[in-house]
């Protein structure tokens, strides 16, 4: 497609939303440019698994060429699956089952999204070019400024750069997120031991939050499994894209408070595993078997915030989308589904502007009226859920973990 430089944009942050918004900007023949932080796509693991629900995979379809949005359904894990909430030796407590319907809910691994979305964007997205701030002037309108000095012009600015936004101080003042009590850490174990999975038959296709009898404790875990290889895939459909290395795998997180992660190990892959194998012993043997088999390089924190709704924005031609205003806790799996939302909500928009002249000041505003109340119903459900779920409230807790799990059979025993 040709694109124009007459109107341009420049995208902060080469994650989900700033990827996806960047092809729908090409597909609508817009002049995007994508600066990320990081000196290369792959040099930290970005999570694990992700679970798109409608709103991810409809700004999927409507983002990328139809080639790679069957590239990221071929590659996912079969539509449908459960989610299953059950005690601390995995007794059911209750269950979500999600619709069998490819365009519904699909579990894609993140890596494999990511390489998706970079497809076609060659020349385009530039590492190593950690966003500072916005100047406003210029023939263009604004300069995108980095923390190296260097600026680049554009018509439009957009911080999709994450939870830890450099642009939100200047852009949204005074709307810093806020943390929380609660704390995950995560990893990944192979599914596969000796062509046996791990994970037995009644869970194959089930997401697990088994809660501990103490608030505030929690391990969740899934398995993701290929539909198609990724190099198999990508070299059917993109021959010559970069696919990362895949094999089936078992996510898991290891939910606890806060104040149980000493400061010191908190960049300490070796001590998070330590400190996630200690406080699992009370869990189910799969459980501690997952913990004790993770794979290291894969642990990460995670501490949980909650974004704040915005007071004011405070350049009328830049704004935000993401977890740059909205970050949410990991509960209900709306995190990134909001962020590809918000891709898709701005790009449209954009896209109008840039067809019929309204006002880019005019969009911007349109885009930041419609997405903050969609976005905190998320934020407040996710937090909603992490409080019941993970909170000292004693009588929910007790019918998760006492009442319920009697009812039900057991899913796992526990040989
Ligand atoms: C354990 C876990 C599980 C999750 N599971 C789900 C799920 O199942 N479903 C779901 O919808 N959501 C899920 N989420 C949430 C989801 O991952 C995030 O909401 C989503 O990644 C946000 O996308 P984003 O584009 O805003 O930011 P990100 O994807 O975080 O991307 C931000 C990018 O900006 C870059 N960057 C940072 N600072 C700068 C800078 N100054 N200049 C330039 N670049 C910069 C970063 O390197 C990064 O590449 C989960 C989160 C966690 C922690």
């Amino acid at each position: 497609m040709r694109t124009s430089t007459d109107f341009s944009v420049a995208i902060a942050g080469a994650g989900l939303s700033g990827l996806c918004l960047a092809q729908y900007l090409m597909r609508s023949g817009i002049d995007v440019h994508v600066y990320e932080r990081d000196q290369s796509p792959f040099v930290r693991q970005q999570g694990y698994r992700i679970i798109l629900d409608r709103h991810g995979l409809e700004a999927l379809r409507v983002s990328l060429p139809r080639p790679l949005y069957r590239l990221a359904l071929a590659t996912g894990d079969e539509p449908g699956g459960r989610l299953r909430f059950t005690d601390r030796r995995l007794r059911d407590a209750f269950t979500i089952t999600f619709k069998v319907e490819p365009d519904s809910t699909r579990q894609v691994d993140r890596a494999t999204l990511r390489s998706i979305l970079m497809t076609g964007l060659d020349g385009r997205i530039h590492y190593g070019r950690a966003a500072a701030a916005v100047d406003t002037g210029g023939p263009a309108g604004l300069r995108l400024r980095f923390t190296d000095g260097a600026s680049v012009p554009a018509t439009v600015v957009v911080g999709a750069d994450g939870v830890g936004s450099a642009l939100r101080a200047q852009l949204m003042p005074e709307a810093d997120p806020v943390n929380t009590p609660m704390a995950g850490i995560y990893g990944r174990s192979p599914l596969w031991r000796d062509g046996w999975s791990v994970i037995p038959d009644a869970l194959r296709t089930s997401g697990v939050l088994s809660i501990a009898d103490r608030p505030g404790r929690a391990f969740f875990f899934t398995s993701m499994r290929f539909g198609e290889s990724p190099r198999e895939a990508f070299a059917r459909v993109v021959p010559g894209a970069y696919a990362p290395t895949a094999h089936d795998y078992v996510m898991w997180g290891l939910l606890l408070r806060q104040d149980e992660v000493p400061v010191a190990a908190r960049g300490d892959l070796l001590a998070l595993r330590d400190l996630a194998v200690r406080n699992s012993e009370d869990f189910h043997p799969l459980v501690r078997r997952l913990v004790g088999t993770g794979e290291l390089d894969t642990t990460v924190l995670n501490l949980f915030a909650t974004g704040s709704r915005p007071r004011q924005w405070a350049v009328p031609r830049a704004t935000l989308m993401g977890d740059a205003v909205h970050v949410m806790p990991p509960f209900g799996a709306q995190g990134g589904n909001t962020a590809l939302r918000d891709a898709v909500v701005l790009g449209r928009r954009l896209a109008e502007a840039r067809a019929d002249g309204t006002p880019v000041e005019e969009v911007i505003a349109g885009y930041q009226d419609e997405m903050v109340p969609y976005a905190f119903r998320a934020v407040d459900t996710a937090a909603g859920l992490m409080r019941r779920l993970t909170g000292g409230a004693a009588a929910p807790h007790w019918v998760l973990t006492r009442v319920l799990p009697r009812l039900h059979r057991v899913t796992v025993p526990e040989a």
